[in-house]
């Protein structure tokens, strides 16, 4: 699964530099040269993370991200902020303005990508990219592959996602709208009973080794993945 990082910055050398590094550590980086931009952006398409300067021609990042923070939709929105300031006072404003972590230009994109990556490892697990294992089936998520006593199991895309969502989900009753909105995303209206079509390919998918077990359904709730 790949973490979409959006950037808001006006300076395009930046910019590109930010970008040409979170698309080497394999992150899909997407571009915003404003607020009204970055407004559209995140209208359109929620992003996993935010990195965010401080100076922008029509509207400071402190305002963005205390926006962000004001709403339902973004309010656990990571935010990285960007700034050429280094004054005590002005981190101190970007973490009341509900940024979750403060990069001081220039920066080392090395540093930055790191500090990227820990973001979303403290705010948003689903969006890591940590092999995860479950009663002897193995999910890794970079090469997409399912694993279970030692053969790689075969299935779809959207069957690799939801499969990866139960099991980051590990014991929670999942309702299919909760399913819909983190497997297939916020913004795609598609009939809850979608959700019962991939859950039948995934149970097929998992037979061959026995994990369809761990695939229970809650009546009336929606679906759970069992730990054992
Ligand atoms: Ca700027």
């Amino acid at each position: 699964m790949t973490a979409k990082i959006l950037i808001v910055e006006d300076e395009p050398a930046i910019r590109e530099l930010l970008a040409l590094n979170l698309r080497h550590a394999g992150f899909e980086p997407v571009l915003a040269p404003d607020a009204a931009a970055a407004r559209r952006e995140i209208d359109a398409a929620l992003p996993d993370l935010v990195i965010l300067d401080w100076m922008l021609p029509d509207q400071p990042g402190v305002e963005i991200s205390r926006r962000l923070r004001a709403d339902v939709r973004t309010r656990h929105l990571p935010v990285i902020m960007l700034t050429a300031r280094s004054a005590e006072s002005d981190k101190l404003g970007g973490f009341e303005a509900g940024a979750d972590d403060y990069v001081t230009k220039p920066f080392s994109p090395r540093e930055l990508v790191a500090r990227v990556r820990a973001l979303l490892r403290r705010r948003a697990p689903e969006a890591s990219d940590e092999p995860i294992e479950v009663a002897g089936l193995r999910l890794e998520p970079q090469t997409f592959r399912v694993i279970a006593g030692g053969q790689a199991l075969r299935m779809g895309p959207t069957e690799f996602r939801l499969l990866h969502y139960l099991m980051r989900n590990l014991d929670r009753v999942l309702s299919r709208s909760k399913l819909l909105d983190g497997v297939w995303g916020d913004h795609v209206f598609i009939e809850e009973r979608t959700v019962d079509v991939h859950i039948r390919r995934l149970r097929l998918a998992l037979q061959p080794s026995g994990h369809d077990r761990l695939v229970e359904t809650v009546r009336g709730g929606g679906y759970r993945f069992l730990p054992q």
